[in-house]
């Protein structure tokens, strides 16, 4: 029994040291949408990869994000027992497979994808990992984002729903786009901060910046007051305090890995140095992790 539990606990943490974006190992047959109502008409999906927030207007629905492909019609179901009504606009907040996923088989639906056009030219032309060095291939056609936008803020609108999306240059990627659904007090970030209480993925090799996240988590302090609903792309439900936890723990791990770079430090030194120790006993889920995170963090200052 105990080298059954044992065996059990060595997958589960395996499974969490995969990148979020890797389909492989994910029996997506098991895994269950779950409707979360978060009042005016709008709606958290939880299933497997990034989380989906919902919100129906009198003529149609948008949604953020869409997980993986082989999760579409499950989604689509849960939609459906929300409301009958078509799902006009599906918004990417970023690149990644477990956000993207389901952006061919919704615009097939009906719908329009928008996101950021860093999004629509990294899915055309496929990724690497910079931790990795895992591949992704370019994406079909009918997966890349049909309306994209390039800098500021666009309003998209269904029904008297407004969803106000805004751009943040190079955080979690060069392609993140965040919203906000003032009606309801939601405010979607998509990854460019997380709420599992870990480190975030920095996707340096594809534009992620840690300063970049810092920036988007100051202006999400500025946008939210105590009873906005946080919607990040991993994680339970947040809030405002949850943001400056976060973005307090980011700005440290800045402040220190950016003094070493500019002393000139490599990113082996640093390494060495292990300069967020107090910090990774809290947000490091394994040495592994906490040692990514400095790497990720590190490579962020090259960018200049
Ligand atoms: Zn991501």
């Amino acid at each position: 029994m105990p080298r059954i539990a044992l065996a059990a606990l060595a997958v589960a943490t395996v499974a969490v040291a995969i990148p979020a974006n890797a389909q492989q190992n994910i029996d997506f047959s098991k895994v269950e949408i779950k409707t979360i109502n978060l009042g005016h008409n709008t709606y958290r999906l939880e299933g497997q990869g990034g989380n989906i927030t919902v919100a129906v207007g009198s003529d149609g629905i948008i949604m953020v994000d869409g997980q993986f492909a082989p999760l579409h019609d499950k989604i689509k179901a849960a939609i459906a027992a929300i409301s009958p009504l078509p799902i006009k606009y599906l918004i990417n907040t970023h690149f990644h497979g477990d956000h993207t996923g389901g952006n061919e088989a919704f615009q097939k639906d009906g719908a329009i994808v928008v996101a950021q056009d860093n999004i629509r030219v990294r899915l055309a032309a496929g990724t690497t990992n910079g931790i990795s060095g895992a591949k992704t291939p370019p994406a079909p056609v009918g997966a890349l984002p049909k309306q994209t936008y390039i800098g500021g803020s666009i309003t998209l609108e269904v029904g008297g729903r407004k969803a106000e999306l805004t751009h943040v240059n190079n955080a979690h990627t060069d392609g993140d786009t965040w919203i906000y659904f003032a009606d309801a007090n939601v405010l979607c970030t998509g990854d460019t901060m997380n709420n599992t209480k870990r480190y975030q993925t920095i996707d340096y090799a594809n534009g992620g910046d840690i300063r970049g996240m810092i920036r988007a988590t100051d202006t999400y302090l500025k946008v939210a007051n105590d009873d906005t609903k946080v919607m990040t792309g991993h994680g339970p439900l947040a809030s405002k305090a949850d943001i400056a936890e976060f973005n307090a723990m980011l700005k440290v791990a800045r402040e220190r890995i950016g003094k070493l770079f500019d002393e000139g430090k490599s990113e082996a030194e640093v390494i060495a140095a292990r300069p967020l120790k107090d910090l990774d006993a809290k947000w490091a889920a394994t040495d592994e992790a906490a040692i990514n995170f400095l790497k990720m963090a590190y490579n962020s200052f090259k960018r200049s």
